[in-house]
């Protein structure tokens, strides 16, 4: 057995007290079947162990493999555990320190009284040193030098091997890893006696379901400082989960196969660049399997939904990332959970212009409170406080000043300027805004994948963010394919059709926020469209015109060659067969030819698929339902989508359904869908009309 399936990051805390979202909070980093999650975070330890037990319980019982790094010291210098336990089983020292940590559900805990008693177990001063107050536990040294033949190591092999500046022994002032691993270990002796949990590299893990690593998120710093603004914990758990779910399985099983007893090893020491590399951001994901589009065998006509059902589950983002400016992130998708530098409002204050007061100084009916000089205002507050029974003038989006919890609107007073007059009751917190009421500091602001908006850009500006993580642009090439295409007037010979389908094609491509790359005309020549699919510079290509199986249809010929050529007869009119195929790790969606139907299809299929592999969500289209102002019989077996528009709030359609109709295309605002069973429409009967503007096409 050697993959895992989810990877799990934990960088802890030995703080004591309740921990605020935000920096000093336990971080959680998830990347599960290679999909990063948004980082967790913890208030207290305890929450974090019971969190983390049920986690693994439940991977577990799902059938997924598990690795959990935790950012501290599983082993201590060579002679440690058996001079304080009397074994050098690292195990032992785990269970023992487990008997004697008490760490209540407010993180208050005893950490220094326990390195205390084990300091008195060793000769000299030490090894433990560093404590909040020089005159408290006399035998904790507070500095690092003040310790003496104590007989200790200062580090572990693998602290050197790494490079790690800290030192086990250390329990206050940061890095306080001393103190981190006594508050540590405790939970591992814990979680490893949980069935199928092993901890490594003490145990035989080959075959355990999940296993308990020790980690350093030192070995990824480049990458963490490359990500930029965030919470700086939340980047490290979220990458290094990222770069460890990267590692092949052999090569993780390679760095794990470690001979350290005793002491115990970080996982990857020696290997930072390698993990740094991995958990950089610009790194793309493997292209798609050459089967992504196989059908299950002796599929004849494929359903549109079955079809869009397929579609979905094989794909996936295909596109890297990048960090660009907000200003300049509209249209872009987001790469990572955007978590909130700052909470919203950061602070209390007036939603209006007005008067600001203690509520408990007021009652019922009419109400006089004398008013304090200088008034609080947006991005000039009132340093003071106000006193009990005072007011103080407020404008709208001022902090509000000490004392003040309540604001009367101004229409609603008489003020002479000394003192205000309103009448009560007012209500406690009346027009006033609470600090992050809309959303709190650390908080997810948006989430990953998710398309920006304009709104979307006042949000992460307004929680702090000034640049933020979005996937590369999606390269979509589109290929116009045919011996019978010329340039539209660049000739009169009736016999040749002006291509119609690449510029249409690029605009949808451009419209979706792709970066459309034209690829050109190429003949009815397998040789010219081999060397044109060979040198696309793009992520997926769109290909219109010899997709069916025709002689001439090169298209359908050339993929069928690679090997990756899947032609779906998908029942929709219009349409034809859709001929997705692989070239060269690219999808390939060779549309038809006729541009009613190329347009269709790329609307129906492309569009969702080209969402997915951008990183994107798979988007449904906007349908609404509107009686129908026409009348229709079709027959069972195929969707239909007719040419439609809306006049007084009906749907109206082209009067020809044929497909050579492209004047059609540009008469209608969108489509009508008829259902793939036979249907009778009459005039005023309820039908799906999906706007244009609903497919992204304003
Ligand atoms: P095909 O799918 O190649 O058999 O083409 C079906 C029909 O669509 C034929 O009448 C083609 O001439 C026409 N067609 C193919 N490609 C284009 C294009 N790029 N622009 C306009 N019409 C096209
Ligand atoms: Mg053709």
């Amino acid at each position: 057995m050697t993959g895992f399936d989810t990877f799990v990051v934990v960088d802890w805390s030995a703080a004591k007290g309740v921990r605020t979202p935000g920096r000093d909070a336990i971080w959680v980093g998830i990347t599960r079947s290679g999909r990063d999650e948004e980082p967790r975070h913890f208030p207290t330890r305890r929450d974090a162990e019971s969190w983390l037990a049920d986690f693994l319980r439940a991977e577990i019982a799902a059938g997924r493999r598990t690795l959990v790094g935790f950012d501290f010291p599983f082993g201590y210098p060579e002679g440690f555990a058996r001079a304080v336990c009397g074994s050098a089983d690292p195990l032992s020292l785990w269970d023992w320190l487990a008997d004697r940590i008490t760490d209540d559900d407010r993180g208050e805990n005893n950490r220094f009284d326990v390195a205390s008693a084990i300091n008195r177990m060793f000769p000299g001063i030490g090894p433990f040193w560093g404590k909040p107050q020089e005159d408290g536990y006399p035998d904790i040294p507070y500095r690092g030098t003040h310790r003496d033949g104590h007989g200790m190591a200062e580090k572990r092999v693998c602290d050197r091997a790494a490079g790690a500046s800290s030192s086990v022994w250390q329990l206050f002032f940061n890095p306080t890893v001393g103190s981190q691993a006594l508050m540590g270990l405790p939970m591992l002796s814990r979680l490893r006696r949980i069935t199928g949990v092993a901890a490594w590299p003490f145990e035989d893990w080959g075959e355990a379901r999940a296993v308990l690593v020790e980690i350093w998120p030192g070995l990824i710093e480049p990458a963490v400082k490359a990500a930029g603004d965030g919470i700086r914990d939340a980047h490290q758990v979220r990458l290094l989960a990222r770069a460890l779910s990267r590692l092949p399985a052999e090569e993780l099983q390679a760095m794990m196969q470690v001979q350290a007893p005793e002491e115990g090893w970080i996982l990857g020491a020696g290997h930072g660049e390698r993990l740094t590399a991995l958990a950089a951001s610009s790194l793309r994901p493997p292209p798609l399997s050459n089967d992504c589009f196989a059908l299950p065998p002796g599929v004849d006509w494929t359903p549109v939904n079955d079809a869009l059902a397929l579609l979905r589950d094989r794909l996936r983002p295909v596109t890297g990332m990048e960090t660009v400016a907000v200003a300049q992130a509209d249209g872009r998708i987001l790469a990572e959970t955007a978590l909130a530098r700052r909470a919203n409002p950061p602070g209390a204050n007036a939603a209006v212009d007005g008067y600001g007061f203690a509520h408990a100084a007021t009652g019922k009916g009419p109400q006089t409170l004398p008013l304090v000089d200088g008034r609080a205002a947006a991005g000039v507050p009132y340093a003071g406080t106000v006193p009990n029974g005072h007011a103080i003038r407020i404008l709208t989006g001022a902090l509000l000043p000490g004392g003040v919890d309540t604001v009367v609107l101004e229409e609603d007073t008489r003020s002479d300027g000394a003192a205000v007059a309103f009448n009560g009751p007012v209500k406690r917190g009346a027009n006033t805004r609470r600090a992050g009421e809309d959303v709190a500091a650390g908080d997810e602001a948006l989430p990953a994948g998710h398309p920006l908006r304009a709104p979307d850009l006042a949000l992460l500006s307004a929680v702090g963010l000034a640049d933020v993580p979005v996937r590369e642009r999606l390269r979509v090439g589109v290929l116009s394919t045919g011996d019978e295409l010329a340039a539209p007037g660049s000739t009169d010979d009736p016999g040749r059709t002006y291509d119609a389908n690449r510029p249409m094609l690029l605009a949808m491509a451009a419209r979706w926020g792709h970066a459309a790359v034209d690829l050109g005309h190429v003949a009815d020549d397998r040789t010219a469209l081999r060397d044109r699919l060979d040198g696309a510079a793009a992520d997926v290509i769109l290909t219109s015109g010899g997709a069916s199986a025709g002689d001439e249809d090169h298209v359908s010929a050339l993929l069928s060659e690679t090997g990756s050529l899947t032609a779906w007869r998908v029942a929709l009119k219009p349409g034809r067969p859709l001929a997705l195929g692989m070239w060269d790790g690219k999808p390939v969606f060779g549309l038809p030819g006729n541009p009613v139907a190329a347009f269709v299809c790329a609307l129906i299929f492309a569009r969702p698929a080209l969402s997915v592999m951008a990183g994107g969500p798979w988007p449904e289209p906007l349908a609404l339902q509107v009686p129908a102002g026409f009348t229709k019989r079709k027959k069972p077996g195929r969707r239909e989508y007719l040419r439609a528009r809306l006049r007084d709030g009906r749907a109206e359609v082209f009067a020809s359904e044929g497909s050579g109709r492209i004047s059609g295309l540009s008469w209608a605002d969108g489509l009508v869908e008829l259902p793939d069973g036979a249907v009778t429409v009459t005039e005023g009967d309820p039908v799906r009309f999906l706007p244009y503007a609903g497919f992204g096409l304003g």
